[in-house]
């Protein structure tokens, strides 16, 4: 075996499976790309994670231990939550090839499994290194920070290319979204060489890769670089066009062979307390898309967004959607930003009810909490506590305060929280976040087709087969599964794929 430092051999071939070193998990330690300095970074809207050297990247594929039985692409779910890769990437390869400085190959195993390795790689929770096996003893093999600089050097390399399948079929599909759901299925599809058409009610391609998750968490010019492959392959992207509304929903059951449904799971939840019609109180998803449309547009320029500018603001809501809330707040020059969390303060390691190699829950603190705690010198969120009421100003519409009041979770009849008696609190406020979480796709286009839903009013149609009530019409991604990750939309967005194909040709070659 070569030494983990040695030059790659060039044209050498890769052994089909095997070990990085049998001992590097002992010799190297975990290591993750430094990030740029909080303060300095909330005055941009960039990308913040530095790289790092080829030389320490290899020895990071080096702490891959070849452990017997990885666990780390499994994609299980274990106590509700996804235990290893949920689309099986091929983790102990591709860290081997890295560590033997074959690049190129690597990126071809990543591929197998990933449409989309630079997404996942920037914005996967991985659960893949909640179940690392070194993770028992030892911090985990750097698994997704391993997965983006794979792509981003095939990019950087110009290895990615469009390929174009050689064969068309010629049958037509028509896929309703293109988060990365519908991106996944558009791929897949068109790989196996069916006509894709995919429909987007907004002005851009990506759903929430593009108007979701903020620029400096998943740069645009990466979303766009992934939709022009596309394109170029032959998908066919149709944009500011809203199945049910400007495109009749019937239309699309006579137009083609087959229809995947990957519109995500768009409906907010509310907040239905005293107040909340008061101006100056929105949903994330309107703070967050106006913002990235703004930048995208002008730079900001035009003022089309929601400005937290010099303002008090207060998140409500303490998931991914919150944290890129604070995030973009900050970047705007919010006065004071707090963020609220209903549940209590996770513990700091796993607690002996979530053994490995179930998801850790445990406390973290994301790329805005740490910029919050830079900016205004302590943690943004606060637990336990849940907003009773909001108040306008004197003859004005406007938010102006928020009451609180501290909660206990209480097992009684059924787990719930209960309000602790003194503990109300009024906070100034006059920008409020909503990020409450999402309660299912939008209902007018399940209704013209007549599709049904299952009890969480989602799409009704099982994992790994993904068809719906009506015959010909598939579903995948959050609209399918409720609010998840982008790493599971990928994997439904596959998996349908696999099932239309079967559908229309009585078998699939397709993973
Ligand atoms: C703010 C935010 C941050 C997140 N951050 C992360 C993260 O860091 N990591 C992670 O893994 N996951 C994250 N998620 C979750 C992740 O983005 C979603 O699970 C994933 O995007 C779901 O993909 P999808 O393709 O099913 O749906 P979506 O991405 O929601 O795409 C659906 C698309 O369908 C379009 N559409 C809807 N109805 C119609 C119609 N009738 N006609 C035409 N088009 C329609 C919508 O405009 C949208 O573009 C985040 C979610 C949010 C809201
Ligand atoms: S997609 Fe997510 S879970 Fe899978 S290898 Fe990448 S970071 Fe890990």
């Amino acid at each position: 075996m070569s030494s983990p430092l040695s030059p790659a051999t060039p044209g050498s071939k890769p052994k089909p499976l095997g070990v990085a070193k049998p001992t590097g998990f002992m010799k190297f330690q975990r290591e993750v790309p430094k990030d740029a300095d909080p303060t300095g970074r909330i005055r941009h809207w960039n990308e913040f994670h530095e790289t790092m050297a080829e030389e320490s990247l290899r020895k990071q594929g080096a702490r891959c231990m070849d452990c017997g039985v990885p666990f780390c692409h499994t994609g299980n779910l274990v106590a509700g939550m996804a235990s290893g890769c949920p689309i099986h990437n091929l983790i102990p390869e591709w860290n081997d090839l890295v560590f033997r400085g074959l690049w190129e190959e690597a990126l071809e195993r990543l591929h197998k499994t990933n449409n989309f390795p630079e997404f996942t790689g920037r914005v996967c929770p991985a659960p893949c290194e909640g179940s690392c096996v070194l993770g028992i003893s030892e911090p985990p093999v750097t698994i997704k920070n391993m997965e983006a600089s794979i792509i981003d050097r095939g990019f950087a390399e110009g290895w990615v290319k469009a390929e174009p399948p050689r064969k068309r079929t010629g049958k037509k599909v028509a896929v309703v979204g293109s988060g990365p759901a519908g991106l996944s299925a558009a791929a897949q599809l068109n790989r196996a060489g069916h006509a894709v058409t995919v429909f987007e009610r907004a002005d851009r391609v990506g759903g929430l890769l593009m108007y979701g998750i903020p620029n400096m968490k998943l740069d645009k010019n990466v979303v766009q670089r992934r939709v022009d492959l596309l394109a170029k392959e032959g998908v066919t992207f149709v944009t500011h066009t809203e199945v049910g509304k400007n495109y009749p929903s019937e239309k699309l059951r006579k137009e083609f062979d087959a229809v995947v449904l990957a519109m995500g799971a768009t409906v907010p939840r509310d907040l239905p307390v005293p107040g909340r019609d008061l101006k100056g109180i929105h949903f994330a998803m309107e703070f967050l898309h106006a913002n990235t449309k703004s930048l995208l547009d002008s730079n900001h320029k035009d003022g089309k967004n929601i400005s937290a500018t010099g303002k008090d603001v207060i998140v409500i809501g303490g998931g991914d959607t919150g944290t890129d809330c604070v995030g973009t707040a900050l970047r705007q020059g919010a006065k004071s930003v707090v963020q609220f969390e209903i549940l209590p303060r996770p513990p700091e390691k796993r607690a002996p009810d979530n053994p490995w190699p179930q998801w850790p829950k445990i406390f973290r603190t994301d790329y805005g909490q740490e910029e919050a705690t830079a900016v205004f010198g302590a943690d943004p969120r606060q637990f336990l506590i849940s907003t009773t009421r909001f108040e306008g100003g004197e003859n004005s519409k406007r938010v102006k305060e928020l009451h609180t009041t501290q909660v206990l979770w209480e097992k009684g009849g059924a787990f719930a929280p209960s309000p602790v008696r003194g503990s109300e609190k009024v906070w100034p406020v006059q920008l409020v976040l909503l990020a409450l979480g999402f309660l299912g796709p939008e209902e007018k286009i399940l209704k013209d087709l007549g599709i049904e839903r299952d009890p969480r009013s989602n799409v009704k149609a099982d994992h790994g087969r993904f068809t719906t009530s009506v015959p010909g019409v598939f579903a995948a991604g959050d609209a399918r599964r409720g609010q998840s990750l982008v790493v599971w939309a990928i994997n439904e967005g596959r998996g349908a794929a696999r099932e239309v194909d079967r559908f229309l040709m009585g078998h699939s070659d397709l993973p």
